[in-house]
């Protein structure tokens, strides 16, 4: 691999042991978060218990894919530089419809049309053999 292309790739996520069942599933362009088998709260991202009642028993559940936009901010250099020589670089938090958010892209929406609740639906990209982020589109498009 040659120096340039080094700096140039893309930061993508390290996939820990509690994450790795998020990253499964993504892989089949499936979203699915956890839930507490005690209190029955959605929670992202993964942890080894539930952040509402601390019990360790937790479950992976598809989740409907559907959310709002819940706020949002545009990255300008200095950045990293796969992501500088793309900037500006919007950085979304969405609202999944269960409950728990989390930061992502919106692949379709321009920044100018970025508003509070804008409705959302997952969608995924695929890097390479192992990893498909989850983004997000606007519903119904
Ligand atoms: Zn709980």
């Amino acid at each position: 691999m040659s120096e340039h292309s080094m700096i140039e790739a893309r930061p993508l996520p390290d996939i820990t042991d509690v994450a790795a069942p998020f990253w499964e599933a993504t892989r089949r362009h499936e979203l699915v978060v956890q839930y507490c088998a005690a209190c029955n709260t959605a929670q992202f991202p993964p942890e080894v218990s539930c952040t509402e009642c601390g019990a360790p028993d937790l479950t992976w559940r598809p989740v409907s894919g559907r959310a709002r936009l819940y706020s949002w901010t545009v990255a300008h250099p200095p950045l990293l530089p796969y992501f500088a020589a793309r900037a500006p670089w919007p950085v979304v938090a969405v609202e999944l419809e269960e409950g728990p958010r989390m930061v992502s892209r919106l692949i379709d929406v321009p920044i100018d049309d970025y508003a509070f609740d804008l409705p959302l639906e997952v969608a995924f990209e695929d890097i390479d053999e192992e990893i498909s982020l989850v983004v997000f589109k606007r519903a119904g498009g």
